[in-house]
């Protein structure tokens, strides 16, 4: 299939447009629609066609656009093509776009027919514009709507005001380049400005303010960077928060380790340097004090340090260890929750935490060893009907978690499920007993990272019926 080879066939450039000539060849409302979008970058545009549409005779009549009023003859074209930065082909006869679409092609002029790919050497993306912002998105002409999807979703996070900001930013361009003449320090004077109280004056329009804050930051030259501890959700990027992937955009330099997926990475700034701190394949785990020394080392040399940590960087993620170290070093940091591993793969499994009618209190608790291969939990608060238990990293020690809940009072057929990597689309969902879960694991050959649900709430998992 086409849609499949690795190659996107399409690449999206910003044209200059101002004063160039722009042919519409077609007179009815979807030209009229073209036609407002070409005029509004500043292009000539001609419509030619026998007749108009009442909106493009109103442009005529405003002198928006030029009208040739003729019927289109394929042999007369050429002069006319020659010079045109780009012709929309706007007709709904088929045949006369592909006859059109071929001279433009034999007289390199770009030519877009509209929704006719095929025949094209340009797509028009759908377009988010706010002042000299645009933002455009393609889909290589396959899938317009999800285009416009996407295109509202964009909207949607974009903040009111953004044209004012992007105002601003162009009119102090020059006046700084001349102050700051290193590229990065003026890279990371304008971060600073967006992730400060300037941006927001400039957002609502406050370009007095907006400049003293600017100033203030150019005179104030202490480098001190910063962390960013970042929960990234249990892999599915879905469940990043917006706060997640707006850091995971600004960042300098990323430290993550092994639960945070490469989808997730995949929406780190491309050019961020990317630190892995988790297990190697000979399972040597970098220990957590050289973390936080490279955490530290980072942030003092100005960095901008994002340590995004595998579902929420406070339940079982060391999280509160790093941000001690970094208090202690005066290094200033931002935290971002996660969604755990304990939610995702609920609600992905479509089993409750809670349930009135048997689960009034829910327990995350940790599965791991101690050094000396036991585990040492309070058995007693643990092995309790009218409660859920979610076990973390309960998988190498699940016989000895089941076997413990059984010598201390759950019966031997209360509900335990295991979930492999859960909001995935790979995971699965294996449903037992506590007497036979640990078999059934290891009949399915579970793998790290699974999460371990003990409770009635297994019994009440949901599925949707159309899934
Ligand atoms: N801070 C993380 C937990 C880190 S401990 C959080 O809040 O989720 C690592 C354990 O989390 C794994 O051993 C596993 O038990 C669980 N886990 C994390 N992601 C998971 C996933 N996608 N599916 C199943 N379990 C997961």
């Amino acid at each position: 299939m086409q849609g499949l080879s690795k190659h996107t066939g399409w690449f999206p450039v910003v044209l200059r447009m101002q004063g160039t000539r722009v042919l519409i060849v077609g007179g009815g409302n979807i030209a009229a629609s073209k036609a407002h979008l070409l005029v509004s970058t500043g292009a000539r545009v001609e419509v030619l066609s026998a007749s108009l549409c009442s909106e493009l005779e109103r442009m005529v009549v405003d002198g928006a656009v030029h009208h040739v009023a003729q019927d289109t003859c394929v042999q007369d074209l050429r002069l006319r093509l020659a010079g045109c930065r780009l012709v929309y082909l706007a007709t709904n006869d088929r045949d006369l776009n592909r006859d059109i679409a071929a001279v433009c092609k034999a007289q390199n002029v770009p030519v877009c027919a509209v929704d006719d790919p095929a025949i094209s050497t340009f797509i028009t993306p759908a377009l988010v514009t706010r002042g000299k912002v645009q933002i455009a998105i393609s889909t290589g002409g396959t899938a317009p709507v999800l285009a416009r999807r996407l295109r509202t979703m964009v909207e949607r996070i974009l903040p009111e005001g953004l044209h004012h900001l992007a105002n601003f930013m162009s009119a102090m361009r020059n006046e700084l380049r001349q102050q700051i003449p290193d590229t990065s320090a003026r890279r990371q004077l304008w971060e600073r400005f967006l992730d400060g109280k300037g941006a927001q004056a400039a957002l609502v329009g406050d370009m007095a303010e907006a400049t003293r804050k600017l100033q203030e930051l150019q005179t104030d030259n202490t480098v001190c960077g910063e962390v960013w501890l970042v929960g990234a959700g249990p892999g599915n990027p879905d469940l990043l928060t917006l706060a997640a992937l707006r850091l995971m955009q600004d960042a300098d330099v990323v430290l993550y380790d092994n639960l945070v997926s490469p989808e997730i990475l995949n929406y780190v700034r491309r050019d961020a340097e990317r630190v892995f701190v988790g297990k190697k394949r000979n399972r040597h785990t970098l220990p957590q004090e050289n973390i936080n020394h490279e955490l530290i080392r980072r942030a003092q040399a100005g960095q901008r340090v994002l340590r995004l940590k595998g579902g929420d960087p406070f339940i079982f993620g060391r999280g509160g260890e790093e941000l001690e170290a970094l208090a202690k070093a005066n290094v200033p940091f931002r935290i971002v929750p996660g969604i755990s591993a304990a939610n995702g793969c609920a609600a992905y499994a479509g089993i409750p935490l809670t349930h009135r009618d048997c689960a009034q209190a829910c327990l995350f608790i940790t599965g791991h060893a101690r050094a000396d291969g036991t585990l040492m939990l309070a058995w007693n608060t643990i092995a309790l009907k009218n409660q859920t238990v979610v076990i973390y990293m309960g998988l190498t020690m699940l016989g000895q978690l089941c076997a413990q809940l059984i010598a201390h009072g759950l019966p031997e057929n209360w509900p335990a499920a295991v979930v492999e990597k859960g909001t995935l689309p790979e995971q699965r969902v294996c449903e037992g007993t506590l007497a036979t879960l640990p078999a059934l694991v290891a009949d399915w050959q579970i793998k790290s990272p699974a999460l371990v649900i003990v409770g009635e709430v297994v019994r009440h998992r949901v599925i949707s019926p159309r899934n």
